[in-house]
């Protein structure tokens, strides 16, 4: 038997999708049909999304439920979950490339001695029974499938919005274990003791459907305002190119790139973006492109399935109001 482990992580007591996009890798990369899905959930009073896992396709829980785990603890998240991987043999453990997996899977793959490969776009299952995953390398010029040897302990993080969520019904409800291992934060030598949320975008930039991007061609930080409509139309979130953020019209936060966030949505929205490497690099995998710049010229067009040469000026606001009309018809 071979158990997939997969870190379910939450924020604010609610499932992250990515952790049920993992959920639904993780039954596709299964061996036989008797391995366990085993999802780990940590957190404070957080019983009540158990639910949610069950239903995403896991067959056991562990529910790891303490106040001293409210808030993510590198170390204090580390060690639980290679402790559960370890009781549970796992060959494969499973996350989301958020900000808390990027931190916490190299560290659980240091504990276990095992192989990592990050920010991957997919997972296979080879016929004698070895992992291989694909991931886009220096800043996604090159596509990777890389393997491992190892047959246990693999861990792998997910580049949100590529998995598809497991939409078959199981016929059988997970079993829940609560995992009852009083933390010892003795060792740990970070501790988070306060998080401040930014007033961001409504919508979570890693985790959007679709995303509305504005870059230098808006020329004032007033201009953006055309993008917040447009995203709001589009039920969207807002990203920035860097020059966008350089220049202080957004926080860091928004930005889009390899110094900024990676993000695959169904549609991105670029405006007034030239489409520089170290753009594309966090936003090419997007599903469907759409590029307004009025220079016919500028590389975004390259990459780009609908490009529309144009003043944004004239083009986002009339984009918007068609919108509107839809929805209201
Ligand atoms: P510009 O390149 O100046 O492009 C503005 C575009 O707007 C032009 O194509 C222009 O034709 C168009 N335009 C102007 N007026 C209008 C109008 N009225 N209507 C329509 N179009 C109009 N960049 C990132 O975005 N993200 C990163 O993470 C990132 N990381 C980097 C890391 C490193 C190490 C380095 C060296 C650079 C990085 N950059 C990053 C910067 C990157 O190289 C570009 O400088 C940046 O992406 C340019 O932003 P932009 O497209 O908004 O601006």
């Amino acid at each position: 038997m071979s158990n997939i482990l997969v870190f379910s992580e939450q924020r604010d007591g609610k499932i992250k999708r990515v952790a049920l996009e993992a959920l639904g890798a993780a039954r596709k990369c299964r061996a036989q049909e008797t391995d366990q899905i085993v999802a780990v959930l940590i957190g404070e009073n957080i019983s009540a999304q158990t639910p949610v896992l069950s239903t995403g396709g896991a067959d056991k829980i562990y529910l790891v439920e303490n106040p001293q785990y409210s808030r993510y603890s590198s170390e204090g998240y580390g060690t639980v979950l290679s402790d559960i991987a370890k009781k549970e043999q796992a060959s494969l453990i499973l996350m989301g490339a958020t900000a808390m997996g990027k931190d916490l899977g190299p560290k659980v793959a240091a504990k276990l001695n095992g192989p990592f490969a990050g920010d991957c776009i997919a997972l296979k299952r080879q016929e004698d029974g070895t992992m291989t995953a694909t991931r886009p390398m220096y800043g996604g010029k090159v596509i990777a499938t890389v393997m491992s040897h190892s047959p246990m302990f693999q861990v792998a993080t997910l580049r949100p919005n590529v998995f598809p969520v497991n939409d078959q019904n199981k016929s059988k409800e997970a079993v829940v274990e609560q995992y009852k291992v009083p933390p010892d934060f003795s060792g740990i030598k970070a501790l988070v003791r306060e998080v401040l949320s930014t007033a961001g975008s409504k919508v979570e930039l890693t985790e959007a459907d679709i995303i509305v991007s504005g870059g230098r061609g808006l020329k004032s930080p007033e201009h953006f305002a055309l993008i917040e409509g447009l995203a709001e139309a589009l039920g969207a979130a807002v990203g920035a190119s860097r020059a966008a953020v350089d220049a202080g019209w957004k926080p860091h936060s928004y930005q889009v790139g390899l110094t900024g966030k990676t993000v695959s949505p169904s549609l991105y929205i670029a405006c007034g973006i030239s489409g520089a490497v170290q753009h594309l690099a966090g936003m090419s995998s997007s599903k469907y492109i759409v590029a307004i710049n009025k220079d016919p010229n500028a590389p975004i067009f390259k990459i780009a399935n609908y490009g529309i040469v144009g003043d944004l000026f004239e083009i986002v606001p009339l984009l918007t109001e068609e919108i509107k009309k839809m929805k209201d018809a």
